[in-house]
């Protein structure tokens, strides 16, 4: 590479805005398809555990005993098995990746009963 070419790629770098973000507070925003993190729209779910049995993580509970679904975020490798898998289509994929913490956590949502379809 000549003197004449890094200087001028020099040049370019100290006049073009920054390839880099200042994360977490700048946050580039998600591309179209990116698999960022798990919601289950828990109004549709049926705890058939479909998504516990998928999961390679073994990140997801489902417990119909105690009406909850409950994942744990971190240990999530974003898949998406368990979106593919539930029969209700009730869990998605959020673009948005996993918000930062600064310690394991897990999120438990309580699930509603299904009310019965009219007869
Ligand atoms: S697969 Fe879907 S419906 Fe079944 S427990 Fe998981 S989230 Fe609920
Ligand atoms: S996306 Fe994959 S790793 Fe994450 S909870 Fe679903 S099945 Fe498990």
């Amino acid at each position: 590479m000549g003197s004449f070419h890094l200087a001028a790629m020099t040049l370019k770098s100290l006049f073009s805005k920054p390839e880099t973000l200042q994360y977490p507070a700048e946050v580039k925003a998600p591309y179209a398809g990116q698999k960022g993190h798990v919601v289950n729209h828990v109004e549709e779910c049926i705890l058939c555990g479909m998504c516990q049995r998928t999961c390679p993580c073994h990140c997801i509970q489902a417990s119909k005993p105690e009406r909850a679904w409950t994942i744990q975020p971190f240990m999530c490798v974003q898949c998406g098995s368990c979106v593919a898998a539930c029969p209700t289509h009730c869990l998605v994929m959020d673009p948005a990746p996993t918000a930062i913490a600064t310690a394991k956590h897990e999120v438990r949502q309580e699930v509603p009963e299904q009310e019965k379809a009219a007869s």
